[in-house]
């Protein structure tokens, strides 16, 4: 069975005929979240039958929602095949109402979504590279992700959000499908999320970078580093030895960057691995001449992990000094802790 959402506007109207049709399909995907070609009201009976016998518009299962004491909803999706893959729904800024209760601020969402099955880069702190490699995600089963999470929780077609690439899989290991994904994502006559709202986050696979940037899609782009020194980051990132963080930045520093953004360095911190000042110093000269955002990721334990979250006071030592010297430096929110958000983990408790 092929799946609908794997599909642009364009293809879709080279594959519908008359064109009308193929956008009257394409709305009740995307802005009514159809879950069958039947509840195509406006569509002729013999093409939602021809539709419904080759096409699928429900690629995903949910298995299990789990929400978290901060809003935040971890989704568990089954694949047509069996296979399981997460997203999680983040509650970044809850409503918000003026004196009179008129709505101030509306809630602000972030949607974390998966590229594959599994991952072949094998990172030691990270619990899908456990499951090993098992398949790219295609860009429909990227997509509906989304929609799906829309769907669930009544969020309006045209409602403006975050997506961020940082679910299972290492998305650049499967950029045809990314790259498809962010354009579907992007159809004004559809999702209309600009990909500079889009971010795709990696591991560091410097030719992949290189080709990412040729396509010029406009997304952000976020780099997994981790590790100032290669010796470190091979020990938890065997990547580095195709890919080392010279070639990193390079790729980086060569990659189109939209004016008003900074290319986010993610560095997930380990307690007495990575914690040391002496790595924020690193830091500063590594991306000297980067227009670049640090953000400190708590590690998230898990059972069985060798490594430990680091302490509060050190994650407030290390930002202090980045900041201090003029360098941007958040730390994330761990939102959704209590459900597990770090991904990977609400998958290996049910498998
Ligand atoms: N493969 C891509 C995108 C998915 S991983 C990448 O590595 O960038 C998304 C983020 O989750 C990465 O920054 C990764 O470091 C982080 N992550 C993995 N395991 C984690 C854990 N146990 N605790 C907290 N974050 C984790
Ligand atoms: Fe793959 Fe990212 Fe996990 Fe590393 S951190 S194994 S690249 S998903």
């Amino acid at each position: 069975m092929k799946i609908i959402q794997d599909y642009t506007q364009k293809e879709l109207l080279e594959l519908v005929k008359p064109s009308f049709r193929a956008k009257q399909i394409w709305g009740w995907i995307y802005h009514k979240y159809a879950k069958s070609f039947d509840e195509m009201g406006n569509l002729p009976k013999d093409l939602k039958e021809q539709l419904s016998n080759e096409y699928t518009l429900s690629p995903l299962e949910i298995v299990m929602a789990q929400k978290s004491s901060d809003g935040s909803i971890k989704y568990l999706f089954r694949l047509h095949d069996g296979h399981t893959v997460e997203a999680v729904l983040l509650l970044m800024r809850d409503e918000e109402y003026h004196e009179d209760g008129a709505v101030k601020h509306q809630k602000r969402y972030t949607v974390c979504i998966s590229s594959q099955v599994g991952c072949k880069v094998g990172c030691a702190f990270c619990l899908t590279a456990k499951g090993g490699f098992v398949r790219n995600l295609t860009a429909g089963e990227i997509v509906s992700q989304l929609l799906v999470i829309k769907r669930e929780n009544d969020i309006d077609a045209n409602r403006r959000l975050n997506i961020v690439y940082m679910g299972m899989g290492e998305p650049l290991d499967n950029l045809d499908n990314v790259a498809k994904s962010v354009a579907i994502f992007a159809d004004p006559d559809g999702i209309a999320i600009s990909p500079n709202r889009q971010t795709i986050s990696t591991s560091g696979l410097s030719a992949k970078i290189e080709k990412l940037g040729k396509l010029d899609l406009g997304v952000n782009l976020a780099i997994s580093l981790h590790a100032v020194d290669d010796e470190l980051r091979e020990k938890l990132m065997p990547i580095n030895k195709a890919y080392n963080i010279a070639s990193i930045i390079d790729a980086v520093k060569q990659f189109p960057v939209n004016q008003r953004k900074r290319v986010m360095f993610e560095y997930l911190v380990m307690r007495d691995v990575n914690d040391d000042i002496s790595a924020a110093k690193k830091l500063i000269s590594l991306l000297d001449g980067i227009k670049a955002k640090i953000n400190l990721i708590y590690f998230n334990d898990f059972e069985g992990s060798e490594f430990k979250r680091p302490t509060e006071k050190s994650m407030i030592e290390f930002q202090d000094y980045l900041n201090k010297r003029g360098q941007l430096c958040t730390i994330r929110e761990s939102k959704g802790l209590d459900i597990s958000a770090a991904c990977g983990q609400l998958r290996e408790q049910n498998i």
